[in-house]
């Protein structure tokens, strides 16, 4: 049998990517602008909806960081943070001098927990420091409770900065996941649902936001004949030939997506009748995830001892990828001397969590050798 690696999530070209490329080389526009970013941000800007304008950069950390200079984030600032999230969200709020204070989440969605948010605003504010933002992460492609996480937003005046770099064709209540922050974010990093190879972008409803972020992209030059600088800028902008890639992928993105969904099925299918192992999967039909990964929990009190550790090494040995969920942050030797609010939902999470292999690009003999791992450590017979 084929004994190639099969991914957790690897790039998947549409076939129509190098078309755009090609016209990039023909017209010469090899550089951070050119048709293929405008043609890229319009795409974006009308798959999302919602009235949103977009501006293509170099990556979601990129937009991230951006995104918190546009909310007016300075040193010695506070800002709230998922904990349980990729580095990269947390990480622009410490390129800004400023404090994070990580959120737990809840076990619905595996995101920002509505309760425990509200205890540290009120705790912050209590000790005399409102927080000035709300990191909020759509993980592996499902929607954050994002009602009630608007509400409490609203409640202290607090705005939110929505990462959707995980979540792009995801919705909640048939709204885009993206265009429900004061600032949304994408990434188009190789791994991610589509790629530009790397790649992130900026989602806002105000023309003069974007603008701004573009202003800020392109090493903030003033209107001059000569380079003249009033503001600190930044070298973010993505390329002319980045952007023909997105654009090629803009047109497989929601066949891509259905192909993701049909990985989390033949998951929740399998795991339908194995004891002690939960899916991750939408609590009703409010949510709409992406499946950019598909991910587990195993309890390993009714899987007679076998833990989640146990199946990424069986997994391993057949050359598949799994990989556990990510590790908080408050329990990142990087942040752990930060403020952190919650019980242990995302620890627990962490200790008994697994993504496994979830690409779009999957074969029937993928899931069959993924199947079979599958069975040999779950003991099932035939
Ligand atoms: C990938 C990712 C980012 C960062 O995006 P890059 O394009 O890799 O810089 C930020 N947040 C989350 C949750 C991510 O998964």
């Amino acid at each position: 049998m084929n004994n190639s690696k099969i991914w957790l999530s690897s790039p998947h070209m549409g076939g129509t990517e190098e078309k755009y490329v090609q016209a990039a080389f023909d017209t010469n526009w090899i550089a951070p602008l050119g048709p293929n970013v405008n043609g890229f941000e319009k795409d974006l800007e009308t798959y999302l909806g919602s009235n949103v304008q977009v501006g293509a950069l170099s990556s979601g950390t990129a937009a991230i960081h951006l995104g918190l200079i546009l909310l007016g984030i300075k040193a010695g600032d506070e800002v709230i943070c998922q904990s349980m999230t990729f580095s990269a969200s947390a990480n622009p709020i410490i390129y800004l001098g400023a404090t994070p204070v990580f959120v737990d989440s809840e076990s619905d969605t595996w995101n920002l927990c509505p309760i425990s948010l509200e205890n540290a605003i009120i705790d912050r504010i209590s000790k005399g420091k409102k927080p000035k933002a709300i990191i909020a992460v759509h993980l592996y492609g499902m929607p954050y409770k994002v009602d009630d996480i608007n509400n409490i937003a609203a409640k202290y005046n607090i705005p939110v900065l929505e990462d959707s770099a995980e979540a792009l064709g995801s919705y909640f209540k048939n709204k885009k996941c993206g265009t429900f922050g004061e600032i949304g974010v994408l990434s188009f990093n190789g791994n991610k649902i589509i790629t530009t190879s790397g790649g992130g972008a900026i989602v806002t409803k105000k023309s003069e936001v974007k603008e701004k972020a573009v202003f800020l992209s392109t090493q903030a030059r003033d209107n001059a004949p000569h380079y003249q600088h009033s503001e600190i800028g930044y070298n973010y902008r993505m390329s002319n030939i980045c952007a023909g890639i997105g654009r090629g992928q803009m047109e497989i993105l929601d066949n891509h997506i259905q192909l993701r969904r049909k990985m989390n099925n033949f998951y929740a299918n399998y795991f339908n009748n194995i004891e002690g192992v939960e899916v991750l999967t939408e609590p009703n039909d409010d949510y709409f995830s992406n499946h950019w990964l598909s991910a587990i929990t195993i309890d390993s009190a009714k899987t007679n001892g076998k833990t989640r550790e146990d199946l990424r090494i069986a997994f391993e040995a057949a050359n598949i990828e799994s990989r556990p969920l990510w590790k908080p942050m408050h329990l990142q030797p990087v942040f752990e001397q930060y403020p952190y609010y919650g019980k242990k939902v995302s620890e627990k999470l962490f200790e008994n969590g697994l993504c496994l292999p979830s690409g779009s690009n999957l074969s029937d003999e993928d899931r069959k050798r993924i199947q079979a791992v599958l069975d040999d450590f779950f003991n099932v017979k035939f």
